[in-house]
């Protein structure tokens, strides 16, 4: 018989608590204790029966998005192992209302007793209601209190540190096998980018656990710019694995819509969806069951850094994920800007109208993360809970900008024509790509360009720095700033936000 696992989660959800859960047939057994489980024999906790939680959730530390079940934070506060005392059948211990546990902790030790009281206090709260307490053993500690020993045991942090910067989130609206996003990945090993090296043209590349197929390694993909040289296919595969791990978060569960160019930027690129038949087994595919005659049928769907990889050796110069996932493909989780100079308007006029729109976010109360396109223009992304259609969001985008356009006619702040459409001459406002299936390059995502530019996120204040430039970072430079500043598109995978009503 292995060993029976227990855990004890510090929950900051619409209340404070702490969930104890045992593993008990395949399951964890939950129970929410709003003041914590103690050490100190003489005191009485109230513990409410919660359902069952999944295995997978055992370890998890991390942040559940607003909007979700359980929206918070969550800290292992205490695990370890645990036997059932008197008896070797725990689920029926549970049936008739008392478990005597015998716990192994960091915090908790000893025997915990829960004994079933009946229902809770009526109304919306119709919980079953335990008592928990610890025996009188040589274990308990009179006077013992769970708000003294608030840290982590997995990662020695507290509950903030854990919010403002989590290494996981639990997506409680889908299946557990897939509800825990790591937002640090392994990154690539050192062997591996050097076993890239040593391949000479073509070959299989062991990345990540997979074996992915490589060709024309040498292949200038990207001419040189300003004198440097060109940049190769295999400049490109190191460049993918090195930001695959950061960028598979915001392409997990989503179509993936590549820009092929497979004779390099220089030649003539185009759309490719379908997933092609030679591609690995190992890919994640999935069936637009909206998809009519003649339209693609089967997206690959990178929830793996090696399908990035894969992705870039097929020729995918620029990667572009939908703005839904899968499960809902009508359902946008971003709206998104897009301000895109025309033929007539400068950089400068960009930057003016994406410091009107990182004011209006700001007076509106709601986050946007802005980043560069690799081209010309800035994109501004602002998450969302799922529940408004694209249309909702288009519409509030349109009329977010179309206030912001007005604003900068009356103050006659620029002398050019401001449009909002989509096919403006001039500068563009486009919020037309708040469709399904209409796409936006994703962070990182490099272009398909002289030296292969990227589209990085910024930093607002760096709206300011007269160094910005809309391809100022390129595959040879994105992966320095990445390590230097971390991931700064972070809050638009943890910030799900309702758009408030526009006047
Ligand atoms: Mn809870």
């Amino acid at each position: 018989m292995p060993q029976r696992r227990f855990v004890v989660q510090r929950h900051r959800a619409s209340s404070d608590h702490y969930d104890l859960r045992f593993e008990v047939d395949g399951v964890l057994a939950s129970w929410a204790v709003p003041k914590g489980p103690t050490l100190d024999p003489d005191v009485r906790r109230s513990a409410f029966r919660v359902p069952d939680h999944p295995l997978e959730y055992l370890l998890f530390e991390g942040v559940i998005p607003q909007g979700q079940y359980g929206a918070g934070d969550v800290v292992v506060w205490d695990t370890g192992t645990w036997e059932p005392h008197g008896g070797d059948d725990p689920a029926a211990a549970l049936r008739a209302g008392s478990l005597h546990a015998d716990v192994s902790g960091e915090k908790l030790r000893g025997r915990l007793v829960l004994v079933r009281q009946g229902k809770g206090t009526g109304g919306d709260d119709d919980r079953e209601r335990w008592l928990l307490l610890h025996k009188h053993d040589e274990l308990a500690v009179p006077g013992w209190d769970p708000a003294d020993h608030p840290l982590s045991v997995l990662s020695g942090r507290s509950s903030d540190q854990v919010r403002a910067d989590p290494d996981r989130l639990w997506l409680s609206d889908v299946p557990a096998s897939e509800a825990c996003v790591e937002l640090r990945p392994p990154e690539v090993s050192a062997a591996e980018l050097e076993a890239l090296e040593e391949i000479a043209d073509r070959g299989t590349w062991e990345v990540f656990g997979r074996r992915v197929a490589v060709t024309n390694l040498g292949k200038e993909l990207f001419p040189g710019r300003g004198g440097e040289p060109p940049v190769t296919k295999r400049d490109l595969l190191r460049y993918t694995a090195l930001v695959a791990p950061t960028l598979v978060p915001y392409l997990r569960g989503r179509a993936l819509n590549m820009h092929r160019y497979p004779e390099g930027a220089a030649c003539q690129g185009f759309w490719h969806k379908e997933v092609p038949r030679h591609a690995p087994d190992w890919l994640t595919r999935w069936d637009n069951p909206d998809a009519d005659e003649g339209e693609t049928r089967t997206y690959a769907v990178v929830d793996d850094p090696a399908a990035l990889v894969w992705a870039a050796n097929f020729g995918a110069l620029e990667w572009h994920a939908w703005t839904s996932r899968t499960d809902r493909p009508d359902l946008p989780t971003y709206a998104l800007v897009d301000i895109d100079p025309g033929e007539r308007t400068t950089w400068d006029d960009v930057l003016l109208l994406a410091r009107l729109h990182r004011d209006a976010l700001d007076h509106l109360g709601v986050l946007g993360r802005p980043k560069v396109t690799g081209r010309r223009g800035i994109q501004v992304w602002v998450p969302i809970e799922r529940g408004p259609t694209f249309e909702d969001t288009r519409a509030w985008v349109e009329r977010l900008s179309r206030t912001i356009g007005a604003a900068v006619d009356d103050l006659g702040l620029v002398s050019w024509k401001w449009q909002v459409s989509q096919r403006g001459g001039l500068a563009r406002l486009d919020y037309t790509q708040n469709a399904v299936n209409k796409t936006l390059v994703a962070p990182y995502s490099p272009r398909a360009s002289a030296g292969a530019p990227v589209s990085l996120p910024i930093e607002w204040a760096e709206l300011d720095d007269p160094d910005l430039r809309p391809d100022r970072w390129t595959v040879r430079t994105a992966v320095q700033r990445l390590r230097d500043l971390g991931d700064l598109f972070r809050p638009v995978l943890d910030s799900p936000q309702r758009l408030p009503p526009l006047a």
